[in-house]
């Protein structure tokens, strides 16, 4: 068989030589990574590929190296359009900006083309040189002929697929090609394979561990009939060319990564390390048990899910680093004010086996997190939040922003900062009863305070904004003293018939007064931040309630 001609009849628009196609080294410090993001434009973008950005991020900053995007859009039927935005609006928002690659504006950076369908001509470069090499061939089998072929491989109790005897275009005769290129039937372009199932390849991965894989005996398809190449084949030539030197996945890869090594092999070029990561996982509500995150159960999996709910993007990417090193957790309470980035994230510390994603463990980290930020931190980001998902809160919110943001300053800072705050949109519930418009209050009072005792303590409290906290206090107690409670809960404790109550029902009394409910934050910051008019109005009402 004359290879070159064979080539030349398949690729005659390629006049370019592998040697052609030629990038500058990458000048990097010793030891950094490459790593690379490469989603489909779907417009759909989850979870497991923010976890995955997650770990790229971390594997290329932390060593000095280079993290970048490449649009792997090599299936039209799949695309939709603003899907490259999608992409990168989505990483953006998480903090998580590419070094390198697509952007809205076109590329940036020295590898590209970064979008795979503008990269046919290089694909075909290297088919072509593989084909004149007699390691790639064209296959015509239709899809009637590979269904027969499962057929009867099935009923032979033989695997599946395209190899041995069942390769039936592997060596077939110049004639036969030509007779169906004349007749113009499509045709992809399949790799030869050398493999064997009777082999074992060693392979360590950075996730998984030491692993013997069997060798790939397939002559899987390179070439689409459309000229464009599978995932195998352009993952192979891209990450080659780009300079990866770790590839971060999810684990349904590892069934085909014998496939990728043997292609690298027959480049020449070394592979990248590769880093397969477990699936997420949930605990189904209705059955209890354990089973992957599905777009279609659930909400949660979607990226935009995060944002529209008010989930703060830190309090996402904190919780997806416990689920990624368990040692994360342990890290944190001991540096409670570090930057995230400051964690040494290792893949060694990755689990192998299926992360499990609980969303309320999500929210417990993100009370965290919010608890952390400053008052003004708080404020610009709920600020935001609620313009777009709640305007009419939005309006009052921003009312008098120094007075929202003194709110939010209550019990923030110090060693135990209050943690109420999980999403964005808790700061309505949390925060409303400040604004005259949203404010229902319930006045249901504390179990020992009788209406009577209610009404006279609201009608002899007297609110002064320059009252110190003890001398707050010290009011509180002389009208516990006054009405028959308790001044000191000790005293109540010791003797609990003696008294009506204690000193903290009188303050709750107040709370439930100004606050209007029975959980608020500290009273008399409250209180200050209201005004003396403000406080007297819904003492006034509540005694009119009552
Ligand atoms: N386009 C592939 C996917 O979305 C990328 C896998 C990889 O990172 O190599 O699954």
């Amino acid at each position: 068989m004359d290879y070159n001609l064979l080539a030349e009849k398949l690729f005659p628009h390629i006049t370019k030589q592998p040697e052609d196609i030629q990038y500058p080294a990458r000048e990097l410090p010793e030891g950094a990574k490459v790593t690379r993001m490469g989603p489909s434009p779907t417009g759909f973008m989850h979870l497991g590929n923010l976890y995955g950005a997650l770990v790229d991020e971390r594997l290329a900053h932390q060593s000095g190296g280079v993290f970048y995007l490449r649009i792997e859009d090599t299936d039209k039927k799949r695309e939709v359009e603003g899907g490259v935005q999608t992409i990168i609006d989505a990483f953006s928002s998480f903090g998580l900006p590419f070094d390198e690659g697509a952007t809205l504006e076109g590329d940036r950076g020295a590898y590209g083309p970064y979008r795979q369908s503008e990269r046919a001509e290089i694909y075909q470069t290297f088919v072509k040189s593989l084909v004149q090499r007699g390691m790639a061939y064209p296959c015509f089998a239709t899809e009637e002929d590979l269904a027969a072929m499962r057929e009867q491989q099935e009923a032979a109790k033989e695997n599946f697929g395209y190899y041995g005897k069942y390769a039936v275009w592997r060596d077939r005769p110049m004639e036969d090609i030509e007779a169906e290129l004349a007749k113009g039937t499509p045709y992809v372009i399949r790799f030869r394979s050398e493999g064997s199932i009777e082999h074992k390849i060693k392979h360590e991965d950075l996730v998984k561990g030491k692993m013997e894989v069997t060798e790939n005996d397939q002559d899987i398809v390179i070439l689409k009939s459309d000229g464009i190449p599978t995932y195998h084949f352009a993952h192979v030539v891209d990450d080659h060319l780009m300079g990866t030197t770790v590839v971060v996945r999810g684990e349904e890869w590892l069934a085909t990564l014998p496939v990728h090594l043997q292609l690298f092999r027959a480049m020449g070029w070394k592979a990248p390390k590769y880093a397969h990561t477990a699936q997420l996982m949930k605990i189904d509500e209705e059955t209890g048990s354990k089973r992957k995150l599905s777009k279609r159960k659930d909400p949660e999996l979607a990226l935009t899910f995060y944002k529209q709910q008010g989930y703060p993007a830190p309090s996402v990417l904190e919780y997806l680093m416990t689920l990624l090193n368990s040692n994360f957790e342990e890290w944190r309470r001991a540096n409670p004010d570090k930057p995230m980035n400051d964690f040494p994230f290792s893949t060694k510390k990755m689990s192998g086996s299926g992360a499990l994603f609980d969303i309320d463990k999500l929210k417990d980290v993100s009370k965290n997190v919010i608890s952390r930020m400053t008052a003004e931190e708080v404020y610009d980001a709920v600020e935001e939040w609620s313009r777009e998902n709640d305007p009419e809160f939005h309006a009052l919110f921003v009312r008098d922003p120094e007075q929202t943001r003194a709110f939010l300053a209550i019990g923030r800072g110090g060693k135990k900062p209050r943690k109420d705050l999980a999403l964005w949109s808790d700061v309505k519930p949390y925060m409303d009863f400040l604004f005259d418009e949203l404010f229902q209050p319930d006045y249901t009072l504390p179990e020992h305070v009788s209406k009577e005792d209610a009404k006279a303590i609201l009608s002899e409290f007297v609110f002064d904004a320059a009252d110190t906290p003890d001398d707050f206090f010290a009011k509180m107690k002389a009208l516990a003293e006054k009405h028959g409670f308790a001044a000191e809960t000790k005293a109540y404790k010791q003797d609990p018939e003696q008294y009506k109550g204690h000193v903290g029902d009188v303050s709750m009394v107040i709370r439930i007064a100004v606050a209007g409910r029975q959980n608020a934050p500290d009273m008399q910051s409250v209180m200050q931040i209201m005004g003396r008019e403000q406080v007297q109005a819904r003492v006034d009402r509540c005694i009119a309630a009552l």
